[in-house]
């Protein structure tokens, strides 16, 4: 039996969370909304004004809870993680300031899982205590969603591999001090077995940005997504990352959990919709009453209540099932969530916007950027559509082929069995 209840301390904790988001991240996100000093770890105005509030969450113990306390987190579980990401949800830089921001987060949970002592004490401590940025690249110009498409090659070259190949949209790159790049090394075996992943340091002779995409409203050329190119980039051997052949294990233990907590954050996004539709609602009035009174608009804080009950729900469901059976054990249940997330958040928003009027699509309220980042949460870490076809195959797991050529709703033949178990009406 499910359950997502919440022990006292640990509800103590969530009203610490709750409190501190509200009181100084989310004035933080206010004043430096777009400033590219937040993401720049070396940065003054990052070592002034991040730092301290990280500090406040360490002293709380409630730094990068997503990790295992060996590796520097609290260990929660994700049912925990659920409601403390709805929090943060709300705010742009919380998952900066409690240490599990993308990419960085999942880049520690693959380093501290498949890295060598030496690759830990190099990238994930760094990595760990927020002084370093990172860069997760698997994605090609020619083909995201299907990976037999990637032609990036690393080959063996004595004690070194050697990368080329060209990588794109790989997020935070320029801030990153590395780059966790997937290449095929063995092009005669499926890509599924025959490519692995490398630590690469920034910086390394051969890298080079083609363009620097960006989502939406960047200018053409600015963006934190570049096009990048490896021009025979040497690593060392020892910057494997896991064994030859393993990107995909290493990438599945990467996504897995990434997604689930995207979804967490969107539950937080979504709740932040629902506040300001049910407040735009009480607060305008037009032909002599207010909006609130408005059939058609209670409809739509209706419509946003339940599908936000609902998702939540979802998302604790599954938290619950990889609690009790592990990332692989809820595939399904994971890739239902993926595929919820865009379709929830982007109805928000829209409702949102709509009620907002003019002020909705302007650049005086978060919710323009919040529409492409629902838009965005249906193609990054993999398209709707692959994650669709993954609950499917789960859910027919679960069922059986007609035993005959009439499906077993078939009335007529259900009539005839079951004539044999009871006598007609005429008989009595
Ligand atoms: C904001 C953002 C940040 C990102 N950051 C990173 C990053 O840091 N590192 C990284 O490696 N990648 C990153 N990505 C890339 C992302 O993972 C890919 O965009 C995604 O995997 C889809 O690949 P694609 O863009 O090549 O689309 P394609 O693979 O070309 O797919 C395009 C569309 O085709 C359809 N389609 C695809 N496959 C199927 C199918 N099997 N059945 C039916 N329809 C299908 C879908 O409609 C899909 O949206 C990021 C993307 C975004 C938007």
């Amino acid at each position: 039996m499910a359950s997502f209840d919440i022990e006292p301390a640990f509800a103590a904790q969530l009203q610490w969370i709750r409190e501190f988001v509200a009181e100084h991240i989310e004035p933080l996100d206010s004043a430096f909304s777009g400033e590219e000093f937040v993401f720049d770890k070396s940065h003054p105005a990052y070592v002034a004004l991040i730092r301290p509030l990280q500090q406040r969450v360490k002293d709380q113990g409630l730094w990068s809870c997503h990790l295992r306390p060996e590796m520097g987190g609290q260990g929660y579980g994700q049912v925990s993680l659920a409601y403390i990401n709805e929090i943060l949800g709300r705010s742009t830089f919380a998952p900066t300031i409690f240490g599990c921001q993308a990419p960085d987060s999942g880049n520690a949970e693959i380093i501290a899982h498949y890295g060598t002592d030496e690759q830990r004490a190099e990238y994930l401590e760094p990595l760990l205590d927020g002084r370093v940025s990172s860069c997760y690249a698997m994605t090609e110009p020619q083909g995201g969603s299907d990976p037999s498409q990637f032609v990036t090659r690393a080959r063996r070259d004595g004690d070194s591999w050697v990368i080329d190949g060209a990588k794109w949209f790989s997020s935070s790159f320029e801030r990153a001090s590395f780059i966790i790049v997937m290449a095929v090394t063995d092009p005669d075996v499926s890509v599924y077995k025959g490519t692995s992943m490398f630590l690469v340091p920034a910086g390394t002779p051969g890298l080079e940005i083609v363009r620097r995409t960006g989502v939406g409203w960047d200018a053409e050329g600015h963006g934190s997504h570049p096009y990048v190119r490896y021009n025979e980039v040497r690593v060392p051997a020892a910057n494997l990352l896991g064994g030859e052949g393993q990107a995909f294990a290493i990438a599945q233990t990467r996504l897995g959990g990434g997604r689930l907590h995207h979804a967490m954050r969107t539950v937080g996004a979504v709740s932040r919709c629902l506040d300001m539709l049910c407040e735009r609602a009480l607060s305008r009035t037009t032909q002599g009453e207010l909006l609130a009174r408005k059939q058609m608009t209670q409809e739509k804080i209706a419509d946003a209540w339940i599908e936000l009950l609902q998702f939540r729900l979802q998302v604790l469901h599954a938290a619950w099932t990889v609690d009790t059976l592990g990332g692989h054990g809820a595939k399904r249940e994971i890739a239902a969530v993926k595929v919820a997330t865009p379709k929830v958040y982007n109805n928000a928003v829209m409702r949102t916007i709509q009620l907002h009027g003019a002020l909705g699509v302007s650049n005086e309220m978060p919710l323009a950027n919040m529409l492409l980042a629902s838009v965005t949460m249906g193609i990054a870490d993999g398209p709707t559509e692959v994650h669709k076809i993954t609950v499917a195959r789960e859910v027919l797991k679960d069922h059986k082929p007609a035993p005959t050529d009439w499906p077993s709703e078939h009335l007529p033949t259900r009539r005839a069995a079951a004539a044999s178990l009871y006598p007609s009406v005429d008989e009595f």
